[in-house]
């Protein structure tokens, strides 16, 4: 059973420190968020999985980290100076904004009015100054990235030179980008500052496209299911030829079940694209253009590659599967909530996150706190797990109230230092989402945890 609807969430993240409103003591900053201390953990784990996944498991695929602010002429050249564009509508009734592609049934989502101005474009690249200029300097233009991906593209012949590769090979990169949205909302899943986990493929211009795009589609659902995403709650789109991006030939989104409790229940949580060499070409200053023109009189480099085997050279095509950091936190968040009835009839939130995921692994608590040597004991054990997997000590109520604590932010072990303990140097070690305790013996302890703090196995239905 995931989470009934995002707000469940909202209220379980802010009680229990995943995720706050941002600037809250000043009432808030339309839809920004801040990440809390297990927040933070939730969100490292996730970058890691995918680093993990993608740049060590795999051997075509090398990491980068570019800057968040490029020269300028990268967004021309990329298209998104004159295309990066919401259409605006305005409600003539309640003077209400929107985004012209959100609006379900022509109907105003404030006043429920049909009486819209005419829809107009609004560039959504977040604009800054750069040094000690003039307020009305225009050379000083410049822009926090909308996408990590022109970070990618104009490194690509540093990588592929440095690291001596050849096609096909991907480039990974995660980092923050920043979109001015018209109508942020919806907690984490739309705001101006967020995080992207991008990888661009390069293979030649023969290769199948539109295979390798269904091949990465698969790819990432089987990671989403390593995750703990179930396989009902995702969706694909096969995006229309009319509302693909300038670059794209193909792009399908996956869709998760953010409003399982609306009539449209899905949401984007990533896009794969096939980019086509469009990204490479713009930027490299011998690409030409039909009437024998260089496309790109500022570049002073030509990011093409010469394939060795075939005597060619060209500009390599690109498939991009782009995800969002934070809509993958989220879509665990909701996947993860379940609530279960204990003996005395009370309900329980139990987030039955990926062992992989969870902020904290083992919470080692001590069942008398006023008996010195059960303590020591305790956190002696905490001290001598730290090293091998994240573990707190936590003495601040009854052991009832600890479990349940832990139970709610997803650590799948408790670890229990009791009398006994003393005598027998054992411990009971129990399981987040069956409840079963089993004794084990101090000297076991991490190798047992970490036997068992493997990501889950990918559904048989992927
Ligand atoms: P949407 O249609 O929802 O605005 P998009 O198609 O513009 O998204 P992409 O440009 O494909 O998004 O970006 C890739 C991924 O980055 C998205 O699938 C999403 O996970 C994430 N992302 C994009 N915009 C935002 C945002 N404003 N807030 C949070 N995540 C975002």
């Amino acid at each position: 059973m995931p989470a009934p609807n995002i707000d469940t969430i909202v209220s379980l993240a802010k009680r229990r420190g995943f995720v706050f409103p941002s600037s809250e003591v000043y009432g808030g900053l339309g839809s920004a968020w801040d990440y809390g201390p297990l927040g933070v953990e939730l969100c490292n784990n996730v970058k890691q999985a995918w680093w993990r996944w993608l740049v060590y498991e795999r051997d075509d695929i090398e990491g980068i980290d570019s800057s968040i602010i490029l020269n300028r002429l990268v967004w021309k050249y990329s298209g998104h100076e004159a295309t990066f564009n919401d259409w605006l509508i305005d409600c003539r009734k309640c003077k209400g904004r929107f985004r012209a592609d959100k609006i379900v049934d022509n109907k105003c989502p404030s006043c429920g009015a049909n009486d819209w101005t005419e829809a107009r474009p609004f560039n959504t690249m977040l604009q800054t100054k750069l040094g000690a200029v003039a307020d009305d300097d225009p050379t000083a233009l410049a822009y926090l990235r909308p996408e990590t991906a022109q970070g990618i593209f104009i490194n690509f012949l540093n990588v592929q030179t440095a690291m001596r590769r050849k096609l096909p090979f991907g480039i990974a990169q995660v980092g923050k980008s920043f979109r001015n949205e018209v109508t942020p909302g919806n907690f984490i899943l739309r705001t101006r500052e967020f995080e992207q986990m991008e990888m661009e493929y390069f293979v030649s211009p023969t290769a199948e496209h539109s295979k390798l795009v269904d091949y990465w589609v698969e790819q990432y659902l089987e990671w989403f299911g390593s995750l703990g995403l179930n396989r009902e709650n995702l969706h694909l789109y096969e995006v229309p030829q009319e509302e693909l991006a300038h670059y794209s030939k193909r792009t399908v989104d996956i869709m998760y079940r953010y409003f399982p409790e609306r009539e449209k229940p899905w949401e984007e949580l990533m896009g794969i694209a096939w980019r086509t060499d469009f990204d490479l070409g713009t930027h490299s200053k011998n690409k030409l253009d039909a009437e024998g023109k260089r496309i790109n009189p500022d570049s002073t480099e030509d990011l093409s590659y010469f394939d060795e085997a075939a005597k060619q050279r060209f500009y390599p095509h690109v498939i991009e599967p782009a995800a969002g950091v934070n809509r993958t936190v989220l879509a665990v968040l909701m996947d993860a909530y379940s609530e279960k009835t204990n003996d005395k009839g009370e309900t329980r939130v139990i987030l039955k996150l990926s062992p992989q995921l969870a902020p904290i692994k083992a919470a080692i608590l001590p069942l008398a706190k006023n008996k010195p040597e059960i303590v020591g004991m305790a956190k002696a054990i905490k001290r001598s797990l730290q090293p091998v997997l994240r573990a707190v000590y936590d003495d601040t109520g009854g052991i009832g109230k600890l479990y349940a604590r832990q139970d709610e932010i997803g650590t799948p072990f408790c670890i229990t230092v009791d009398h006994q303990s003393l005598e027998d140097e054992a411990v009971t070690v129990r399981d987040r989402d069956t409840w079963e305790q089993e004794r084990i013996k101090v000297t076991d302890l991490a190798e047992h945890l970490q036997k068992r703090l493997k990501p889950f196995p990918v559904p048989e239905s992927i």
